[in-house]
C-alpha cells in the first residue's frame, strides 16, 4: 500500500532529525564536522519546512528549536542570566526583504533602523565583569548553560582583565586569527597530527583545552558584539561603548533604515571581509532600537529582530582528473584529488584533499567526475559535490589500494580509526619525508637539504634514513645529478653545521608521532639530555604539562623501539649535540639583563615563548609601551603600539633583529 504523505513526512522528519543530531554532536562537541556549513544548512531548511507544513509532526526535542550542543562533562557549567540564542540565516537577498516585511509589521508605524555587522565565525562567548573585575566566562552551550571556560579566556591577550566598568555582561565571539591559524596547522602537520578544517573548529577545539597553557600558546582573540547592563539605548551607542570600554569590537558597523542600504551595507562587507584577520561567514542584520527589539521579542531559538545573511563560500566546478595516494612521514595514507587547475577563493586549485576513503564514497566520488570545488576565505580546498547527472560512464570508482603505493608493503587499517597506514619504516615515501622534516628549517634547517636532493638521496640509496645523511662525503654526492664540488662542499657544511643544533630541534626532527616543536621544547627544558630523556618513565612524560597521555605514549614507545634507539646511537657517533651543548648556551644566558620589552604583532613563534627567552635572557617583558620600555618587538600588522613607540622614540626592532640580538 503506498505510504500516506504524511507518513513520509514523519519518516523523512525522523531521519534528518538524526543526521542533524549527529552533524551537532561533531560540529559543538568533537569540533569536527563532516559536512560544510552549506551542507548542514540545507538539511535543517528541509527539517524546519516539514515541520511547518506538519505541524502535529514536531518533535518536542526537534533540533531545529534548539540552540547548539550539549555542555563538555570535563567543564564545570555555568548558567547564563538571559540565554544566548542562535539567529535566524538565510543565503537569499529576497529573505532578507521578507525578514524587513515581517519587522514592519511587528513594528508598524514607526522608522526601523537597524545596524549592519560582519558575523563573526568563532565561537559564541559570554563574560562576566563584576567590580571591574573579569568573573568569569562561558561558551553558549545549550543556550541556557554553557561550559566554565574562564581559566581558558583569561589567557586570550586582547580580553581585558580589568575594565573601567562595575557590572557588565558581554557577549562576542572567540577566534583564531588567519595568521595563527595557518601556523598553527603547518605545526601540526609537521607534528603527523590531523589538521583543522577552518579557523572555526581550531578555535573550538582551542578552548576546550583543559590546559590553559596551551589555550595561550594556540594565540586566541575576541570580538565583542553585545552587552547587558549598559546604559544605552540602542545597539549602536554599545557598540560605542565596548570600544571606549577597551573591548575589542569589529573594526566597522553599518547603519541602515532601508532594504536598499541593509543590501548596500551586506554587499559592502563582502568586499572587505576578506582583510579582516577574522574569517566572517556573513553579515548580521539587528534592529538598532532597544525599546523596538523589546515589541519584536523572540523565538524559541533566536531573536525575531536579528537576521544573519550568509554569504555563498566561492564554489567552482572543475575535473577530477586523477585521485592520488600520498604517504605521510608516519606512513597514513591520504588520498588526494588531482584537479585540472581552477580558479577558486583567489587562488588557483588543482588539489584537494579527500581526507579517506570512506568520505570519497559518502560523496560517491569518482574518478573522470565533474566535481564542485569550494574554498571559503583560509579554508583549505575542498570537493564538495558531484555533478552526478554529468557521467558519461567512463568514470572510476576509487578503492584504496591494498598495498602502499611506494614500496608495495602492507598497509594496516587502524579499526579505531578511519586511517591506513603503510607498516613499513623502510618505505621510500616515508623515508624521503622523515628525511625532508628532519632537514626543514623548522627542525635542523640544514642549507642545501631541500625536497630535489632528499629525493636524489634516496632514489639513489644514499640516505636509507636520517642517519645516512651524516654518512655522506664527497665521493657518494659526486654522483648525483647537478652536483659539482661546490654545491657538494656547500652541502657537507650545512650538515657539520647542524650537528651542534640545540636538542628541541633534534627531537622535532626526529618526527615522533605527535610531538610537535612546542613539545620538543618543552621535553628539551625538561630533560636537558637526549640521553635523560630517554630514561624518562611514561609516568614522567605524561606529568610534563604540555605533553599529556596520548604524546607521552608516543615518546615513551618512540624510545622503546630497538630501530629507534639504534638509529640514536648512529647520530650520537655522528656527534649530533645531544643537550650538552645547550647548557653551555644557557650558562652564557643573560645577554638582555636590565632591558624591558613589549611584543605585539604577529611573530614566527607564539608571544609567550618569545616571552620566555627574553625572561631566560634577564630582560623583562611587559604589556604597555611606556618611556621606560628599551624595545618594542613588533611582528606583522603591528598597530597601536608600533605608533605609541614612534611617538616616544623607543627602540623598535623587528624579528630577526631580535633573534640576533638574543643569540
Ligand atoms: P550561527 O553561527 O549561524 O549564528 C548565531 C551565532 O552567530 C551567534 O550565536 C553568535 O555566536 C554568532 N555571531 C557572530 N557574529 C555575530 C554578531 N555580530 N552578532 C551576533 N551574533 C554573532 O548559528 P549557530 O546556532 O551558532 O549555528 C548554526 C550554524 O552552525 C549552522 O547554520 C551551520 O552553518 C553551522 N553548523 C554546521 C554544522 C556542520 O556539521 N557543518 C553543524 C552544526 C552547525
Amino acid at each position: 500500500m503506498p505510504r500516506s504523505e504524511k507518513e513520509k513526512a514523519a519518516a523523512r522528519i525522523a531521519e534528518l532529525s538524526r543526521r542533524i543530531e549527529e552533524h551537532n554532536r561533531l560540529y559543538y562537541e568533537e569540533a569536527a564536522p563532516v559536512v560544510s556549513d552549506r551542507e548542514y544548512d540545507a538539511l535543517y531548511r528541509e527539517l524546519a519546512g516539514l515541520e511547518k507544513e506538519f505541524p502535529d509532526l514536531v518533535r518536542a526535542d526537534s533540533p531545529a528549536r534548539r540552540v547548539g550542543g550539549k555542555p563538555l562533562e570535563a567543564f564545570t557549567q555555568i548558567t547564563h542570566r538571559t540565554p544566548m540564542l542562535s539567529l535566524d540565516n538565510t543565503y537569499s537577498e529576497g529573505e532578507i526583504a521578507a525578514f524587513f516585511t515581517r519587522l514592519q509589521k511587528l513594528l508598524p508605524g514607526g522608522r526601523i533602523d537597524t545596524v549592519i555587522e560582519p558575523k563573526i565565525d568563532g565561537v559564541a562567548i559570554s563574560l562576566l565583569y563584576e567590580n571591574g573585575k573579569l568573573k568569569c566566562a562561558a561558551t553558549r552551550g545549550d543556550g541556557t548553560t554553557g561550559d566554565d571556560v574562564t581559566r581558558n579566556v583569561r589567557t586570550i591577550e586582547n580580553v581585558p582583565l580589568e575594565i573601567d566598568a562595575d557590572s557588565l555582561e558581554v557577549r562576542g565571539e572567540i577566534y583564531l586569527p588567519k595568521s595563527r591559524f595557518k601556523m598553527l596547522n603547518t605545526e601540526r602537520e609537521q607534528a603527523g597530527e590531523t589538521l583543522f578544517a577552518n579557523p572555526r573548529n581550531a578555535a573550538a577545539g582551542s578552548l576546550k583545552q583543559l590546559d590553559p597553557a596551551i589555550v595561550r600558546r594556540r594565540g586566541l582573540k575576541a570580538i565583542f558584539y553585545g552587552a547587558e547592563g549598559m546604559a544605552a539605548g540602542s545597539h549602536h551607542e554599545v557598540l560605542e561603548l565596548l570600544k571606549k570600554t577597551g573591548l575589542p569590537t569589529a573594526e566597522r558597523y553599518w547603519k541602515a533604515s532601508s532594504l536598499e542600504k541593509v543590501l548596500e551595507a551586506i554587499h559592502e562587507l563582502d568586499a572587505i571581509r576578506h582583510s579582516f584577520d577574522y574569517e566572517t561567514d556573513g553579515a548580521v542584520i539587528k534592529v538598532d532600537s532597544f525599546q523596538q527589539r523589546r515589541i519584536a521579542g523572540f523565538t524559541s531559538k533566536a531573536p525575531r529582530w536579528a537576521m544573519a545573511y550568509k554569504y555563498e563560500p566561492e564554489r567552482m566546478e572543475t575535473r577530477l582528473l586523477d585521485i592520488v595516494v600520498q604517504v605521510g612521514r608516519t606512513g597514513a595514507l591520504t588520498p588526494v584529488a588531482d584537479l585540472e587547475p581552477v580558479f577558486v577563493g583567489g587562488s588557483t586549485v588543482a588539489r584537494a584533499t579527500l581526507h579517506n576513503e570512506e568520505e570519497i564514497h559518502r560523496k560517491d566520488i569518482r574518478i573522470g567526475d565533474v566535481v564542485v570545488v569550494e574554498k571559503a576565505g583560509e579554508v583549505i580546498p575542498a570537493v564538495v559535490d558531484v555533478k552526478k547527472e554529468r557521467r558519461s560512464g567512463k568514470e572510476k570508482t576509487f578503492h584504496m589500494p591494498e598495498t602502499c603505493p611506494s614500496c608495495g608493503g602492507n598497509v594496516f587499517r587502524d579499526p579505531e580509526q578511519v586511517a591506513v597506514r603503510c607498516m613499513n619504516v623502510s618505505c621510500p615515501a616515508q623515508v624521503r619525508r622523515r628525511l625532508e622534516h628532519f632537514a626543514s628549517r623548522g627542525a635542523m634547517d640544514i642549507e642545501g637539504l631541500g625536497e630535489a636532493m632528499v629525493e636524489q638521496l634516496v632514489e639513489r640509496g644514499l640516505a636509507k634514513e636520517i642517519a645516512g645523511i651524516y654518512a655522506l662525503d664527497e665521493e657518494k654526492l659526486s654522483s648525483l645529478e647537478r652536483m659539482g664540488p661546490k654545491s657538494a662542499a656547500n652541502l657537507l657544511a650545512g650538515i657539520q653545521e647542524s650537528k651542534a643544533r640545540p636538542l628541541w630541534r633534534l627531537l622535532f626532527g626526529l618526527g615522533i608521532l605527535h610531538a610537535g616543536a612546542t613539545a620538543a621544547r618543552s621535553l628539551a627544558r625538561t630533560f636537558h639530555t637526549l640521553d635523560a630523556l630517554m630514561a624518562a618513565s611514561l609516568d614522567d612524560l605524561q606529568r610534563i604539562p604540555d605533553i599529556g597521555e596520548v604524546m607521552g605514549r608516543s615518546i615513551h614507545t618512540y624510545f622503546q623501539d630497538a630501530g629507534n634507539r639504534a638509529l640514536v646511537e648512529k647520530l650520537r657517533r655522528a656527534g649530533l649535540n645531544f643537550g650538552e651543548k645547550d647548557e653551555r648556551v644557557a650558562a652564557v644566558a643573560g645577554n638582555l639583563e636590565k632591558t624591558t620589552w613589549v611584543i605585539t604583532g604577529t611573530l614566527s613563534r607564539p608571544r609567550e615563548e618569545i616571552a620566555e627567552i627574553i625572561r631566560q635572557r634577564g630582560g623583562k617583558v611587559i604589556g604597555a609601551v611606556s618611556k621606560k620600555t628599551t624595545y618594542l618587538l613588533a611582528g606583522e600588522e603591528a598597530g597601536s603600539k608600533l605608533r605609541k613607540a614612534g611617538d616616544l622614540g623607543v627602540k623598535v626592532l623587528r624579528e630577526p633583529e631580535f633573534w640576533a640580538l638574543a643569540g
